[in-house]
């Protein structure tokens, strides 16, 4: 590896000073051409100023507006990126000075040594390097489809950076290079947009869409930055950590209508650990220019320091952290889409969250409550502008300590000496017997620029699980833990096993993604938990089900080393003799035994656990029909399915539905207590019904199950786990647990476990919670209220049987570690149920 690199180095500095002298011709001899009188302006293209009350711009027009700015201005230039989920083009606009955006690929080779300091070791060529490059800046607007102002802003924002003569326009033009996305979610903003301009002047004006905003994954959309299941996280990641390097990434969301008005950086804690200090501080410089840009603006209601934090890993804007790179969130107050909306002050003295006490009481980091009245889209939208060109106008302004700092991250994650007992690498050993989830697993690493070696010799390695240790009694509450390497050995590990070395520029990606995580016990001054902004563990391995043991010594040296680096997915399914991934279509084969007529549940009130159930079974070709509250209240399902999945949702959404007077009559109502009767005589005639978490309440209340959840009504204070991987005992002689492991890690999410209440035999226990060192990574407040509860139960009811999964066993796509338990479930469904 070591020697290949030293090589390309050589080469790409040949290579850059050719792209710079073609660059410099092509500044000379490229015509000039005055073209602002010519630039179209948004109003002129769409009839509107976006911002405007009651007007949207749909994907197309938003498109449309970018291609004739391209064609306008040589300041702007667009590029499709690929394709959404639902097949529309993933566009991004670059704007920089004209020399600049002739000069776009040595500005990219730039980055791209910028972005890995093997390419250029010396002080010299760090220093050419910075003194050459510019700042490149994303901005991503409207992940989120709802909080739709931002998708409309960026036609704006393109349009006076393009346009504007001052000088702090025209150092942003010279200092950064824009990456300008006015969507990563292009499939939301039409379907916002249709149901918006379907619902303008009735009753129903500004309410969100009845579906999920992404066809799989909804709000999720924006949970996937890591695991890059979806098209659009994979298309955009390949643009930034293949290609670009952003050192600033800026994602502009919204928050519900009645708090802050804007939320801007630094973030609440805690901290996630593996990001660097350095760019925890300039997170918070940034966000306190902006804060300061939009109180001299003369805006009101600004929030620093409160409610977001940077824990979690797997965000738009989170995901740069571990590609030492800025990741910036604003979180403007919401309008009802575009329609303006009033809010009083008794709604702002109501609105509380951890960092503000209200919206009306004025703090340090909230100087300036905004007093309540009309809120409107121009507000957000005004608030956005400011924003975004706050956070360019610093990285123009420190445009070299920006590119230093990125390198020298990158340098120290290469560099970084070992400290007793911490791995320098996490290896993939083959013959686990898994090979889709294996492949998966290399996959996801590759596919955010983490380097993936294949042995092609045996090594003796020293290795061990990484697990975690409680540091204190386990009787007490609170349990308080640390990473050990787990009896570490000697051995030889074959040829065709995968190694991930820490001296990477991603050092603290990988480190993120393989480490157990331990989340900080935090209690209110009452003593209840302190939510987390999202989830509290994820480690990559044990959501899989895959071993990665951390490795700490390697007897041979380097040059006895024979290594291959990985290059992509098909490489790695090539090695396993998996069929290889073209385009769109899935190459997983049907892991369901028999051919099953599967229901899932889809209600109206949009429910993303729903949505990453037909991810799941979409991926792995498994056959299904989604399920409507109408279908379910006209019964006779026993002639229609051998098995309905109810998703994580609770019993009385599932029963009522939207309320009558929310929505169109026909998204209103949920399956009713007929379809509660109707999946009881499905059942009864048997059919298999299987229940996902929240879910399995309406099958134990409604069918009197011999089960109750023990952790019902058990305060925060003596039971929290906020999302976190826990470890099952399982009962391998049951089908539905066959060949899995015999400890299994599992996805729980403020979820149920149950005991039993009767002994009558109609219940199979299939696996339990641990009876000890329950936790696997994440935070367990109170694990003795869990240690050997059923997690997992085959409830027989009539001829047929409900299947309850306490957890989430397809946890956003990512849990493939306990798939194989839904897929045995269905492989055990009876297929005579028609009668
Ligand atoms: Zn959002």
């Amino acid at each position: 590896m070591t020697s290949l690199r030293s090589v390309t180095v050589g080469l790409a500095v040949v290579l850059s000073l050719a792209a710079f002298s073609a660059a410099s011709f092509a500044q000379r001899t490229a015509p000039r051409v005055d073209a602002s009188a010519a630039i179209p302006s948004p109003k002129s293209v769409l009839g509107f100023t976006p911002g405007d009350d009651r007007t949207i711009a749909d994907w197309s027009q938003i498109t449309n507006y970018f291609t004739r700015l391209d064609r306008a201005s040589d300041l702007v230039t667009v590029q499709t990126l690929g394709q959404s989920t639902l097949k529309r083009p993933l566009i991004v606009a670059f704007i920089s000075a004209r020399e600049n955006i002739l000069a776009l690929e040595k500005y990219k080779d730039i980055q791209q040594q910028l972005a890995d300091p093997r390419r250029a070791t010396q002080r010299v060529q760090r220093d050419r390097l910075v003194a050459n490059g510019k700042v490149v800046v994303a901005i991503s607007c409207s992940i989120h489809s709802t909080e739709i102002v931002a998708s409309q802003m960026s036609m704006q924002l393109a349009y006076e950076l393009a346009t504007t003569q001052d000088a702090e326009t025209r150092e942003i033009l010279q200092n950064t290079i824009l990456l300008l996305i006015p969507s990563p979610n292009p499939d939301g903003i039409d379907i916002v947009a249709n149901w918006y301009r379907k619902t303008l002047g009735t009753p129903f004006e500004g309410r969100e869409p009845p579906e999920l905003y992404h066809h799989y994954a909804g709000h999720d959309d924006n949970r996937d930055w890591f695991m890059l299941n979806l098209k659009e996280t994979q298309v955009i990641t390949r643009f930034f950590w293949h290609e670009w390097f952003p050192q600033i990434v800026y994602d502009v969301h919204q928050q519900g209508s009645n708090g802050s008005r804007f939320f801007i950086p630094p973030f609440y804690d805690p901290a996630n650990p593996n990001i660097s200090p350095v760019l925890l501080r300039q997170v918070g410089l940034i966000g306190h220019k902006v804060a300061a840009d939009l109180q001299a603006a003369g805006y009101r209601g600004v929030l620093t320091n409160a409610l977001y934090d940077t824990w979690w890993h797997g965000g738009f804007r989170t995901a740069p952290y571990f590609h030492n790179s800025i990741g910036i969130l604003s979180e403007a107050a919401s309008a009802r889409l575009m329609t303006p909306t009033t809010v009083n002050r008794e709604q702002l003295a109501r609105s509380t969250t951890r960092g503000m006490r209200n919206a009306t009481e004025s703090s340090t980091n909230f100087p300036d409550p905004w007093p309540a009245g009309m809120w409107r889209p121009r507000d957000i939208m005004n608030m956005e502008m400011i924003a975004a060109r706050g956070v360019l106008s610093m990285a123009a302004k420190f445009r070299g300590d920006y590119l230093r700092n990125f390198y020298e991250l990158g340098k120290k994650a290469v560099e970084l000496p070992l400290e007793l007992n911490e791995p320098l690498a996490y290896l993939l050993p083959a013959g686990q017997g898994r090979d889709e989830t294996f492949a998966k697993m290399i996959e996801t690493l590759v596919g955010q620029g983490i380097e993936v070696h294949r042995l092609d010799q045996e090594l003796h390695l020293t290795h061990g699980p990484q697990i975690l240790q409680r540091t204190n009694a386990p009787t007490e509450k609170l349990g308080t833990y640390r990473t050990v390497i787990d009896k570490p050995m000697t051995m030889e590990v074959p040829l065709g096993s995968y190694i991930v070395f820490l001296n990477q520029p991603q050092r603290s990606n990988i480190l993120a993604l393989f480490a157990p995580q331990i989340y900080p016990n935090r209690l209110t001054a009452q003593g209840e938990a302190e939510r987390p902004y999202d989830v509290a563990g994820w480690t990559l391995p044990l959501q899989m089900g895959l071993e990665a043991p951390a490795v700490t010594a390697i007897k041979e040296k380097p040059s006895e080393r024979k290594l291959t680096l990985v290059k992509n997915g098909n490489q790695v399914r090539a090695d396993l003799a998996l069929a290889p991934r073209r385009g769109d279509e899935s190459p997983i084969k049907n892991p369901v035994r028999q051919p099953v007529r599967v229901g899932i549940y889809r209600p109206w009130m949009s429910n993303m656990d729903e949505g990453w159930t037909r991810f799941v079974f979409d991926t792995f070709n498994v056959p299904y029909s989604s399920v409507r509250d109408a279908d379910v209240r006209q019964g006779g399902l026993q002639s229609k399915f051998d098995v309905l999945i109810l998703t994580s949702q609770a019993s009385a959404q599932i029963i009522g539905g939207n309320a009558a007077g929310t929505a169109p009559a026909e998204f209103t109502g949920g399956i009713t207590d007929a379809g509660v009767n109707n999946l009881k005589e499905f059942v009864n005639q048997g059919g298999t019904l299987v229940c996902f978490d929240n879910a399995c309440d309406l099958a134990i209340k409604q069918f009197n199950l011999p089960v109750k959840n023990v952790l019902d009504g058990v305060r925060s204070s003596e039971f929290y786990c906020p999302g976190s991987i826990l470890a099952l005992d399982v009962d391998n002689k049951h089908p539905f647990a066959a060949s899995v492991p015999a400890t299994l890690p599992a996805y729980f999410i403020n979820s149920p476990a149950y005991a039993l209440t009767s002994t009558d035999a109609s219940v199979r226990v299939v696996a339990r919670y641990a009876k000890e060192n329950v936790l696997r990574s994440g935070w367990l407040l109170g694990e003795d209220k869990l240690k050997g509860q059923i997690a997992l139960a085959d409830a027989g009811l009539g001829k047929g049987r409900v299947v309850l999964f306490g957890f989430r066993p397809q946890h956003r796509g990512q849990a493939w570690g306990t798939l194989p338990l839904l897929w045995n479930v269905l492989s055990s469904a009876s297929t005579n149920t028609s009668e």
